[in-house]
């Protein structure tokens, strides 16, 4: 059961103090992802007792907090991560936001932390981004890195639930994922580590579930791989690509053209760009469209028959990435892209899930997932 939350969250209480100091703006050819801030910020603090208070737009800048909050303890952190576009007529959008305050929530829940009115929280976030608008850059590709957090500020120790929290939203500009075209990655099937296990928490955005992948993924780095496939079980069950959900497009033992990927089974981060891709290939309606187990040894197998097709990764940070090759058990497979075209970083299924969401997001395709603010 969620913790009893008080006061909710109301937008229409917002306060608003702004910078005296605006910060100068980068060019945006210089921006590095999560390395400049807008200036301002959106908090909201809560307790047990009270309830939310009044959100607050304030300057950006360092929090004050005691030493012993069972943030820095225990972990009781959650997150979230969406993008503000600007389109061709200068409107600031969002990208399914509702989904990610659903997310976060859930995430919440996990950890005891309180939960909140989604749609209030969107609200404060608009307002935000009005507040910031010079920050969000123009052009494809760019766009203005949200990331709503949620901390225990409860300065006491011992493992308890806390009874003061605070949620706050900072605001990244960055430049795209892919600056000249697709990049296609290698992978690096980790057999030791295990991200995320049947019980666990690997369906919420626990900032718990990210600090302890850095080791393995700077490991397979060294070995010339740019991203951990993460596995799970005797048979390798595919579950995420780094900090991506993993689609494979192939032809199944049956013969059918199938897009698969791992079922929302509770070791799985349900992300956006997921959902979307699935809704969006099932209204194409051209192949099968699966959520459902696979493993490296199908793969490895459909590698060796010639009936793996494409492979990708997806986010909101790249919406998708082609992977070319995958490390397992000593062996490279290497992953077909486009067959047509032997320059070609994408394949054509993987390309056109691009861009069609990417049109979406900057509003050149119409669409409900799109939102003005
Ligand atoms: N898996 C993990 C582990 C992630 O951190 C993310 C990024 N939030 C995703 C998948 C993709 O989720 P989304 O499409 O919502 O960005």
């Amino acid at each position: 059961a969620a913790p009893p939350s008080l006061a909710g969250i109301q937008a229409s209480q917002l306060q608003k103090t702004l910078t005296t100091s605006p910060k100068p703006i980068l060019p945006k050819e210089d921006l590095v992802f999560g390395h400049t801030f807008s200036d301002h910020m959106l908090t909201v603090d809560w307790t047990s007792t009270k309830g939310w208070e009044k959100p607050q737009i304030k300057p950006y800048g360092p929090l004050s907090l005691d030493p012993s909050c069972s943030v820095f303890h225990y972990a009781f952190e959650c997150f979230e991560g969406l993008k503000a576009y600007r389109d061709a007529q200068g409107n600031i959008r969002l990208f399914r936001p509702d989904m990610n305050m659903v997310r976060m929530n859930s995430s919440a829940e996990r950890l005891y932390l309180p939960q909140f009115e989604g749609k209030e929280v969107l609200e404060c976030i608009k307002e935000l981004l009005r507040t910031d608008e010079r920050w969000i850059p123009e052009g494809k590709g760019y766009s203005l890195y949200l990331r709503p957090t949620l901390i225990s500020t409860e300065n006491t120790l011992g493992v308890h639930c806390a009874n003061k929290a605070m949620l706050y939203v900072i605001a990244s500009p960055c430049g795209p994922y892919f600056k000249t075209g697709f990049k296609a990655i290698s992978l690096y099937c980790d057999e030791n580590n295990v991200r995320a296990w049947p019980g666990g928490v690997g369906n919420r955005k626990l900032g718990a579930n990210y600090a302890p992948s850095v080791g393995p993924q700077v490991a397979a780095e060294k070995k010339g791989y740019q991203q951990v496939l993460w596995t799970i079980g005797e048979d390798f069950e595919l579950m995420e690509v780094g900090t991506m959900n993993m689609f494979v497009y192939w032809r199944n033992e049956a013969g059918e053209v199938e897009l698969i990927t791992p079922p929302l089974d509770g070791t799985i981060l349900p992300g956006i760009t997921r959902d979307s891709i699935l809704e969006l290939t099932r209204t194409w309606g051209e192949f099968k469209v699966s959520e459902r187990k696979i493993n490296m040894r199908q793969i490895a197998k459909a590698s060796q028959d010639g009936r793996l097709l494409e492979i990708f990764g997806a986010g909101t940070a790249c919406v998708v990435t082609p992977v070319k090759r995958i490390h397992f058990q000593g062996t490279d497979y290497n992953i077909p892209l486009d067959p047509t075209n032997p320059d070609a970083q994408a394949g054509p299924v993987t390309d056109r899930i691009y861009q069609t969401l990417f049109g979406i997001q900057y509003g050149d395709v119409p669409s409900k997932w799109s939102v003005v603010v």
